[in-house]
This record gives structure tokens, sequence and C-alpha cells, in this order.
């Protein structure tokens, strides 16, 4: 039986006294890692975290994170990682649907958790740099052992949120083999799998699974060196880079874009680096070809989604790339592009194809994924459940609500998403809870937020708004209120105010209108 827990004890046991974290230009070797990883979960027994209990871990990128991370799954407990840009109110619905008790901090987020405490389960905040509500990290490290708890491959390990079609960010319950057999595919992406001296970049955000599987996971798994950077800094990530030789680089489109867009790109060196990963949204090609131009390094892209663990397709050295092309199914995964009868569609010849020649609804349809990646399901929602799944050919098979084609050599390709979210630099922001604040607004009458292309995210958000009578409500009054209350990245850049929003018959807002009126 493997878990997590034993997976990362055997690297443990096989490399005690080579580096399993770097931060701050401290080594932190494998035998002082699972010291600390086993006194932070003795510290959550002391507490009376109990299997299957939930612990949020609301931090940015630290050496503590994967010290909770891996503590937590020690104690057996489940890991709830939150988003450190996440203010009160959306911590609040995560705290409360995971039922989590003890939460896991930096000393100036505390009162944003002090601000749910009441309304939810949450019985302990510990705080890295402490807090006169919460105990100090460094004390709640309990000495000695922590007992030993089994866990099975199908319990659940870790709990992220995220909202898919529906509003509400609903749990996702992934287990420890749905994230062990995808940190060890992400891990068999670089070339002869990750070696022990293997330096992976830990800038993508560990709450969120891109970064907590394929950077983090992987990296450990394998015996490597994880270097978590807190937040993205496009001079400071490359001076790490050169610095210390790092090997592995992973990283949203926008983060390529940034670097390439540097004053001084010229003088970045990845000679050091032996696999550059993109993902999370398309990267354009133009940004891959600039990038490639400027350094020895390619860039692979992958595609994937925190249901699937994430990782399911990917372009590799080994495996082959195709530009435009999320790359080839993971071994093990299966993806089938299907019709809204679930019947499979026929792949072309060869992408990608150019989308001004062909029709794309008749090579397009949904991917739909199978796989030991994919989720139990979401927490506590049946009805989502009910809507995600559909069994065929003896296959549970997830659907994934991104339209795309295949081609006959196997490579996949995504042309669009059929639910609305919007991907701005990396992150998601689905577009219904903008708008649900907005209606809160008194002098709003009604509101529609959509993606709307933007150079240097990808994506941006923007608002169409319709007044109050009378109201004289301006557009930064609108990107004002937004920003108080929500993580930064989610306020609409862009406001539009209009007489009304364009509907179906049937009363949806036709954001593919809006979108469009926007060009
Ligand atoms: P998340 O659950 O946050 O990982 O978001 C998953 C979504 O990101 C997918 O459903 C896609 O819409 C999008 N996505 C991820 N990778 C890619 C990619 N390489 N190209 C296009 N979209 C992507």
């Amino acid at each position: 039986m493997a878990n997590l827990v034993t997976e990362i004890a055997d690297t443990v046991s096989a490399h005690p006294d080579t580096t399993a974290l770097h931060y701050d230009g401290q080594d932190i070797s494998y035998e002082e890692f699972w010291g600390q990883v086993g006194q932070f979960a003795a510290g959550l027994q002391e507490v009376g975290i109990e299997p299957g209990d939930r612990v949020g871990i609301y931090l940015p990128n630290l050496p503590q994170f994967v010290v909770a991370f891996h503590g937590t799954l020690r104690a057996g407990g489940i890991v709830v990682p939150i988003n450190p840009q996440y203010k009160t109110r959306e911590i609040s619905h995560l705290l409360g649907d995971s039922g989590a008790k003890v939460v896991v901090t930096i000393g100036d987020l505390v009162p944003f958790v002090d601000g749910v405490k009441d309304d939810t389960d949450v019985e302990e905040v510990v705080a890295i740099g402490g807090h006169d509500d919460a105990t100090a990290f460094r004390d709640f490290l309990a000495a000695g052992a922590p007992d030993i708890v089994d866990r099975d491959d199908d319990d659940v390990a870790v709990q992220p949120y995220t909202s898919g079609t529906t509003g509400q960010p609903k749990g996702v319950l992934l287990t420890h083999e749905n994230l062990r057999s995808n940190a060890a595919m992400a891990a068999s992406l670089v070339p002869d799998g990750v070696r022990t001296d293997d330096k992976a970049l830990g800038v993508l955000p560990l709450f969120h699974i891109y970064g907590m599987t394929v950077v983090m996971n992987a990296t450990l798994f394998s015996g490597g060196a994880y270097y978590p950077l807190p937040s993205w800094d496009a001079q400071q990530a490359m001076e790490l880079l050169a610095a210390e030789d790092l090997t592995i680089m992973h990283g949203v489109p926008a983060m390529y874009n940034d670097v390439i867009n540097q004053p001084n790109a010229e003088e970045f060196d990845f000679s050091s680096v032996r696999l550059c990963g993109v993902g999370g949204s398309g990267i354009p090609a133009e940004v891959l070809r600039r990038f490639e131009e400027l350094y020895p390094a390619k860039i692979y892209e992958g595609y994937g989604l925190t249901e699937t663990s994430p990782v399911t397709h990917f372009n590799s050295p080994e495996k082959g790339r195709r530009v435009g092309s999320i790359g080839k199914t993971l071994p093990g995964v299966d993806c089938r592009v299907v019709d809204e009868e679930f019947a499979e569609v026929a792949p072309v010849d060869e992408g990608p194809v150019d989308e001004d020649e062909v029709d794309l609804d008749e090579i397009t349809g949904e991917l739909v994924i199978s796989g030991p990646n994919v989720m139990q399901g979401y927490y506590g929602l049946p009805d989502a459940n009910e809507e995600v799944f559909t069994e065929a050919d003896g296959k549970r098979w997830f659907h994934t609500g991104d339209i795309g084609y295949h081609d006959a050599d196997g490579f996949y390709y995504v042309v669009d998403r059929e639910k609305h979210m919007i991907v701005t630099g990396g992150y998601n922001v689905y577009p219904r809870e903008v708008e649900e604040l907005l209606f809160e607004h008194p002098d709003i009458a009604e509101a529609a937020v959509v993606g709307i292309p933007d150079e240097r995210r990808g994506e941006t958000v923007k608002a169409f708004v319709v007044k109050t009578p009378d109201s004289d409500l301006t557009e930064q009054e609108v990107r004002e209120y937004c920003l108080e209350r929500l993580a930064e990245y989610k306020h609409p850049r862009e406001v539009a105010f209009v007489d009304e929003l364009p509907r179906t018959t049937t009363g949806k807002v036709q954001k593919f209108e809006l979108r469009e009126a926007d060009e």
C-alpha cells in the first residue's frame, strides 16, 4: 500500500541527508524536514485532531506550508488549502463547508480567521510569526513522534476548492491514490524522471493543485529539492534560478510572458533548466516563440484540472511536443472527446487545425477523463457529482467542461471553455462570485461579469453593470467596492455601464454577446 505518507517516508529513508527544501539561503535536509513533519503531526494530535479531520492551510509558499501539509497527512488529517489572498468573506465559506478545526496561517492573516471563528468549527489558529489570537507555529510543534495512523489509498488526503460551472466553490475530494499517482506521472515528464539532484522552482502557489502536485510532491517523492517562493516576482525568480542552478520550472503563461518582457530578459540564464512546464491556461504561441529565441530551454505545455489532481495531458521532451496542443494523455489516463450524446468525436489527421478553415463544431466535443487521478467527488454535493460523472464502458468519466479536439497522433487541443470561468494571470475567477457581490451593492440593479482578452494576463475581468435609477455610481467606485471585499485579481479592472443586459428567452444572460460587444 502506498499512500502519500509512506511515499515521503521512503524518500526520507533513502536520502536522509539530501536537501528537501531550500528557503532564504537555508537548506533543510529530508531528515530535518521529516522531523518537523512528525512534530507538526504530534501537535495536531495533541489538540485532538483525529483521522479524517480537516486542517486549513492558509499560507503563501513557505517551508511551513510543506511541513503543515505533510504533517496533516501524517496525522491522518485532510488538508484544506486556502488562497492567502482570500479575505473573510471568501474563507468563511471554505472553513464553514469543510468544517476545518485547525487553521495554519501567518500573523497578518489571523484577523481574517478571527472574523469567521464564531460561525465555523475552527478551534485552533496557528500562526507563523505569531499573533495574540494564535499559537505560534514554533510552539505548536510537539516534541516526540506522532502516533502512527494508517491511511488507505482511497482515503481523502486533500480537499481544495474550485467552482466549476456553478457559483459557490465546491470541495474536491482527492484521495491519497489520486495525488500519489498524479505526482508520479508528473515526475515522469522530466527526462529520465525527477532525480535527487533536481531542484524545482516553487513559485506556483501551493494552495493550487498545479503547484502542490506537479511541483512540490513530484519533487519530494523523487528525492529532489523544492525551492518555495512566496510570490511571483520575475527578477527574484530568475535570480534564484541562476544562482542555485535550478533544473525544473513550472509556471502559468503569464509568468513566462513576464520573464520575456523584463528589460534585462536577455541576461537571464536558463542553462541549468531541464524542464520548463506551463499550464493552467493555453500559452500564446508568440510567447513560446520569443522565450525560445532568448533561451536554450523549451516550454512544454500541459493541461489538467483540480478535479484530476491535476495533470491529464502534457507535451514532453520524450513523448513529443506540438505547439498549440495540450499534449498527449499521461500513462494510465484516458481521455475522450464526446458530443452531447456521449458519442466519440473522430480525430482530425493532424493538428493544430486552422480555425478559420474548418468547422470547429464538427471536430470538437467535450473532453472527458477517466483514470486513477480523477477525484472521488465533490464534498457533500450529490447533485453536482451526478452532473459531472458518466458511467460508460466500465469506466467512470469526469466531464471537464472544456471543449477541444484531438488528432490522429494522439495530441489534444483545447479551444474553449464551456463554463464561463475566467483565467487571469493564472488565477481562476468565477464570474458568479463577483456578480453576487455586485448585486449586493445598493446602486447596482444588474451585473454580468465576463473575461476579456488581455495581453499580459491572458484574460481580465470586466463587469457590465446596470445602475439603479438616479444613481451616480462611478466606475472607480465599483472597482474599489470589489477590491475591498475580494482578492485583488478578482476585481473588475474594467467596468461598463449599460442600460440592460442581453438575455435569452429563458432569462440567461448571453455572455458571448457581451464579449463580442467588447471586441
Ligand atoms: P483548475 O481547476 O484551477 O486547475 O482549472 C482547470 C481549468 O483550467 C481547465 O478546466 C481549463 O479550462 C483550464 N486549463 C488548464 N490548463 C489549460 C491549458 N493548457 N490550456 C487551456 N486551458 C487550460
